[in-house]
């Protein structure tokens, strides 16, 4: 495991003021993505890493209390993961996967240590702050799409906006954008119902990235699609992380797992690998 290191002053602040998360995927910024490159170089001021890690866990541990009997669910878990990173959370069924990805999702507290998300100490935090701060920072894809039914594609990637209180013209502008992204340009004003699984999944992914978070949360993406639809989707996802999205990928799926480029093993409650990959993704 990687010695942490306390955050220094500069990494500290540098994204305390409002605002600042609109600036979070500006291209530039994604030379800074490979944490590997502020290593390099040897001294001066190129070893100053300008951007806090967007996930900085330090010894996170999460205990559930089932009558008398306590279960670890997560035992120590520290990681970084860097802006641009494209990370695979793997692990056999009961390893922690879903308990790690509640806390990293800001959606559940961890028992004991710590968690900074884009420099945000989260540890806390009210319902109402961490769910601010999960319409801000974090685009969720779930395994069922959790799309809104009878509600168009386009109505559907506008909702997130609707909740940060954007007006109208630039909602449907900004949610246009991300289903081109996608590749739905021509499916906007289709219903759910009116669209394969892999298409679902991707307005729901459209969905995430219309916020421009700081990070997609992705759980078991794939779960839920043949093989075809899958495969879209990876390739999807393959492209948002060459254009410098953060892509949290969770997943029991080797396979699946082989397209980031980072990939985290866990078994019961602790990170037992994390390997990098340059080639991973390649033959999609
Ligand atoms: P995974 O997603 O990898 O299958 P989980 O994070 O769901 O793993 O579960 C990790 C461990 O924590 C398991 O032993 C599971 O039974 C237990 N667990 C998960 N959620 C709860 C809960 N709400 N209450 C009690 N035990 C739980
Ligand atoms: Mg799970």
């Amino acid at each position: 495991m990687r010695q942490e290191s306390k955050a220094r002053p500069d990494e500290r602040d540098a994204r305390a003021e409002p605002g600042a998360q609109a600036e979070q995927q500006r291209p530039e910024l994604q030379a800074q993505a490979e944490p590997q490159a502020a290593a390099v170089g040897g001294t001066g001021p190129r070893r100053v890493r300008r951007n806090v890690p967007v996930i900085d866990l330090h010894d996170v541990r999460k205990t559930y209390h089932v009558g008398d009997i306590s279960v670890h669910a997560l035992r120590g878990i520290s990681l970084r993961v860097e802006r641009g990173e494209y990370v695979a959370i793997i692990g056999a069924s009961g390893s922690g996967k879903t308990t790690l990805m509640n806390i990293i999702g800001c959606l559940d507290h961890p028992s004991a240590g710590s968690y900074r998300l884009n420099g945000l100490d989260v540890r806390g935090m009210d319902e109402d702050a961490l769910s601010d701060v999960r319409n801000r920072q974090i685009g969720f894809v779930f395994q069922s799409f959790n799309l809104i039914p009878r509600t168009r594609a386009l109505a559907n990637v506008e909702l997130p906006l609707s909740y940060a209180g954007l007006p109208r013209a630039a909602r449907h502008q900004r949610a246009l954008a991300a289903l081109d992204e996608v590749g739905l340009t021509r499916r906007v004003h289709h219903l759910p119902s009116e669209l394969s699984g892999g298409q679902q999944q991707r307005v729901a992914i459209a969905r995430a990235l219309v916020t421009n978070p700081a990070m997609i949360l992705a759980d078991e993406p794939t779960g839920a699609l043949d093989t075809v639809s899958s495969a879209e989707v990876m390739g999807i996802f393959g492209r948002l992380s060459e254009q410098g999205r953060t892509i949290i990928l969770i997943t029991h799926e080797h396979d699946v797992a082989a397209h980031a480029r980072r990939m985290i093993r866990l078994s019961d409650g602790r990170i037992v690998s994390d390997e990098r990959s340059e080639t991973a993704g390649q033959n999609r």
